[in-house]
């Protein structure tokens, strides 16, 4: 079975936004042993589409385009798949009696361009949207499936999840495929690369690594065509992974640091508490993402100044000898947290995000510690001094560190 995805729109040629859904779809399509072989970007313009749509259906089983569904004039993929197979579009009452509703729940009145729409051709059949008020199309022509999806990621990823995978996989009888993610922390991709050798020449699972901010996630990808054998194949290699990858791995699938850590302190029953620099309430923003996690999350202050850090706790005498970026400081800052906020455990971080044009001598460090009943456990590292990025990293090795205490708490 042959693929091809279209991204469709203008403003993924000028660079203005990135193709993420295609990088989406690539890699949900060898779950389902779909071959994806092509990717084409074409803009909002009707006959480049229909010449597009027209190749792509010539050299692929399955087309799946993405944009070019909204209510306005240059939203034209409805149309150029019309053209395309010579079918007339008309207006489905049901689908336009659910658009309505939809608008009617938002308290919206509805514009009279959302009719379009409620167009169908008759190859097609609405795929239904629960984000947004674009219907996909299933279309079937010819032995070719064309389906089509909003641009919008979260109402595509829905969409996909939820009317288009099942049913690819209730059709496509053959081999199962059941994946796993194994998630890793505190190594590099080259080292992981290179402690997993043996696994990365297997065919069946196949295994892929890939480096995330969060750490080194490593996907095994096993197919066969009973369900409980290809859960076998995937269970084998997994214990192979955690011999090798033993405390370096976190979590597994849809796991977030922050929820792992979260499950931990309730389950034991202790309440935390930050005290954050140089990530500016990061770390207290990704512990709430978590529902429920006003349960052992007291709160989080974030020190930006050394007044600031003064003000809550940290010692004059401390900040005047080390400065504000000190594992010393993390230290207290941890401390200054955990008491303020009659939490068990405080954590401190403070360091320099960066970017390194700014300060390139110290660009990228961070200290952080964990203050837990007055026993304390710290990191001191350098990030790639990318800002965003070193905040994003400072929040997950902080959260591991708490992983690992929480293992170990007695
Ligand atoms: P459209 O359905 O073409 O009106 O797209 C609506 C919005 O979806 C765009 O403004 C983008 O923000 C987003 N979008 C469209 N295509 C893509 C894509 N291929 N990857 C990521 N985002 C997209
Ligand atoms: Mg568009």
């Amino acid at each position: 079975m042959k693929a091809e995805i279209i991204s469709i729109g203008t403003e993924l040629l000028l660079g203005q936004i990135t193709d993420t859904n295609a990088a989406y779809l690539a890699s949900e399509l060898p779950l389902l042993g779909i071959d994806l072989y092509w990717i084409t970007q074409v803009g909002d313009n009707r006959s480049r589409l229909v010449d597009a749509l027209r190749r792509a259906c010539e050299r692929s089983d399955i087309v799946i385009t993405t944009g070019g569904l909204g209510p306005t004039e240059d939203d034209v993929t409805r149309e150029a798949i019309a053209e395309l197979l010579g079918e007339e579009m008309t207006v489905d009452p049901e689908i336009e009696q659910w658009i309505r509703d939809m608008f009617q729940k938002m308290d919206i009145d509805m514009p009279e361009c959302n009719i379009r729409q409620a167009n169908l051709i008759p190859s097609a059949r609405a795929i239904i949207n629960l984000r947004g008020t674009a219907p996909g199309w299933w279309v079937e022509h010819e032995n070719r499936i064309i389906l089509t999806m909003p641009g919008p990621p979260s109402e595509m990823q829905q969409m996909w999840e939820r009317e288009i995978k099942p049913e690819l996989k209730k059709r496509l009888s053959g081999d199962i495929i059941v994946s796993r993610t194994v998630k890793t922390l505190g190594l590099t991709e080259a080292r992981v690369d290179e402690m997993v050798t043996p696994l990365l020449h297997s065919t069946n699972p196949t295994l892929a690594v890939y480096a995330k901010l969060d750490g080194i996630h490593l996907r095994l990808t096993a197919k066969h065509r009973e369900q409980a054998k290809a859960r076998e194949l995937i269970a084998q290699a997994e214990e192979q992974l955690s011999d090798i990858l033993g405390q370096y791995i976190w979590g597994f699938d849809e796991d977030t640091l922050e929820s792992i850590i979260g499950s931990m302190l309730r389950q034991k029953m202790l309440s935390l508490a930050t005290m954050e620099s140089c990530t500016g309430g990061l770390l207290a923003s990704t512990i709430t993402d978590v529902p429920g996690s006003s349960d052992y999350f007291k709160g989080g202050l974030v020190a930006y100044s050394a007044e600031m850090k003064a003000t809550f706790g940290v010692d004059d005498a401390l900040l005047a000898e080390k400065g504000t970026v000190a594992s010393e400081v993390a230290a207290a800052m941890a401390q200054a947290a955990r008491l303020k906020l009659k939490a068990d455990i405080g954590i401190g971080i403070t360091g320099v995000a960066g970017p390194a044009e700014l300060e390139w001598k110290t660009a990228g460090t961070v200290h952080i510690a964990i203050d837990a009943d007055g026993k304390v456990s710290s990191l001191s590292t350098r990030f790639p001094p990318r800002r965003q990025e070193v905040k994003r990293r400072a929040v997950f090795a902080a959260l591991f560190i708490l992983r690992q205490l929480l293992i170990d708490w007695k």
